[in-house]
């Protein structure tokens, strides 16, 4: 009896206060970083970059299961940095870098390709990537890196063929909506709207998650603008948000009010616990460790249940993995 007892007190003790005793099952929004792509964004080249297996191990230290890896490919064509020569190729080997290093822990990790939508091999590199076993499983688009500038009917109308041909390959799409910071694009419900009845419409035959609550990290009065309108639609039941899910990646910020934190609990209620995905992102820092990423999630004013069902979401695309 004295020996169960200890038994339990130990384990109580090594719960983290913060932390509650139930993970996430997956973090729905990671990233790895070749070397090639960590020198780019970093500028040091002598960076290691982010592997596989440096993912695998926060991810058991935070005793979440699996996760779902965004290709980094985008960057090699961020609209607001100078162009790299040869952009295609580095393109293409970042894309495979990860399908190579998700490979390696098939019952883990899942990777979606990446590319930017406005560039001229955007659908090759799509076609490419859903002939691709590691790769098919999804898209993940970056509009504020890209610059996809959605009150641009140009740009709309080239990120709608890429949504089309997603639908046709049955491939799911990761969103990062908020438009570009860097380069001043206007963000809002105006902008909310057009992805609505644009893009969203594009896709009925595949589920959308869009990253970041429709923001970009953090919670300001615009990405509250631009998710009122996802969750209007909600509302009144709109079918183009049937296949539509968020995840909440980065969204609490260690300096957030208690009025901020409840303003996002009541948006996630407006959304529906059920379509509200827990990311991490890349843990380039310790802060945005997925086991920091957890504990900040649950400063949000949501009782235990409502956190239960977030840790337990499982979307479609993260279902049936290889069993070890
Ligand atoms: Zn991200």
């Amino acid at each position: 009896m004295r020996f169960v007892l200890c038994t339990i007190l130990v384990v109580l003790s090594t719960l983290p206060a913060t932390q509650s005793a139930q993970a996430p099952v997956i973090d729905c929004h990671q990233h790895l970083f070749s070397p090639a792509a960590a020198a780019l964004v970093t500028g040091n080249p002598n960076s290691p970059g982010i592997s596989a297996r440096n993912l695998i191990e926060l991810l058991d230290s935070a005793g979440i299961q699996r996760a779902l890896v965004l290709s980094m490919a985008y960057t090699w064509g961020k609209a607001s940095r100078a162009p790299v020569a040869n952009e295609y190729e580095h393109v293409k080997a970042e894309n495979d870098w990860t399908a190579q290093q998700v490979a390696q822990y098939p019952d883990r990790l899942r990777a979606f390709c990446s590319f930017n939508p406005l560039k001229s091999y955007a659908l090759e590199e799509l076609e490419r990537c859903s002939k691709n076993p590691q790769l098919h499983y999804g898209l993940k688009l970056h509009f504020g890196n890209s610059d996809v500038d959605l009150d641009n009917p140009t740009d709309v109308a080239k990120v709608k063929k890429v949504f089309e041909a997603a639908n046709g390959y049955h491939m799911p799409i990761v969103v990062h909506l908020h438009t570009s910071i860097d380069n001043r694009r206007k963000y809002g419900a105006d902008e909310a709207r057009v992805f609505l009845n644009e893009l969203l419409a594009a896709v009925p035959d595949v589920q959308v998650q869009i990253a970041h609550l429709a923001g970009s990290g953090g919670y300001d009065s615009a990405t509250d603008s631009a998710l009122g309108v996802f969750t209007d639609a909600i509302a009144r039941h709109d079918a183009r948000m049937k296949n539509v899910w968020f995840d909440a990646t980065v969204v609490v910020r260690p300096s957030m009010s208690p009025d901020d934190l409840q303003r996002i609990a009541a948006r996630i209620r407006q959304i529906g616990v059920k379509r509200v995905l827990y990311g991490s992102d890349a843990p380039a820092s310790p802060v945005l460790y997925p086991k920091a990423g957890w504990a900040a999630f649950q400063r949000l004013p949501l009782t235990t249940e409502e956190l239960r069902v977030v840790a337990t979401n499982i979307p479609p695309y993260m279902r049936d993995f290889a069993v070890r």
